[in-house]
């Protein structure tokens, strides 16, 4: 598959492409070839983002992530909001908790975390606050906000404000199969 860099916005009306974004320089779009991890594994990227969309499809809301260290999955989760009546429970945040029961914080600093929707603002710092090295979303926030309520923040904005927490993020990845597991638009 080809690889293409551009900014999130654009990517609503190329959803095959792909925005490769550092947190120290989110404004700046850097070319998927000058982020050899990113590029370098899109196969990698489709299939663990294909666990995080399974999740979704299970969840209350539909959101699923998945964490993944030295290619292996430390945890997974989705949106339990109306399961657990937690407005917290977005499957970033399930899929969190879960890695840090079972592995301790260090297990998460350097991580990848895959998940179906691009993260919102409560997500995204708890992200930081873990140090993930790596971010994979599919569906961007101006996406979702087309079906469902969204704190209309960017992760990369959000990772531009942290920069004690340097993180490689790329969006786009199965956007359209994230996406249809909403209805129509609003
Ligand atoms: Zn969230």
């Amino acid at each position: 598959m080809s690889v293409f860099s551009t900014c999130p916005h654009c990517a609503d009306t190329a959803p095959t492409r792909r925005s490769v974004i550092t947190g120290l320089a989110a404004a700046a779009v850097v070319p998927a070839a000058a982020a050899p991890a990113a590029a370098a594994s899109s196969d990698v990227d489709e299939r663990f983002m294909r666990i995080a969309i399974a999740e979704a499809r299970r969840a209350d809301y539909p959101f699923g992530a998945v964490i993944v260290r030295d290619g292996k999955s430390l945890a997974s989760g989705r949106n339990l909001g109306r399961t657990t009546d937690d407005p917290t429970a977005h499957g970033e945040m399930v899929a969190i908790r879960r890695a840090l029961a079972r592995h301790g914080s260090k297990a998460l600093k350097d991580a990848t975390i895959y998940t179906s929707g691009e993260p919102c603002a409560m997500c995204m710092g708890a992200i930081l606050w873990c140090g993930f090295g790596r971010m994979v979303f599919a569906a961007s926030v101006e996406q979702l906000a087309t079906r469902i309520n969204q704190i209309m923040i960017s992760s990369a904005d959000l990772a531009a404000k942290a920069p004690y927490a340097p993180i490689s993020i790329t969006g786009g990845v199965l956007a359209d199969e994230a996406m249809k597991l909403f209805g129509p638009p609003r």
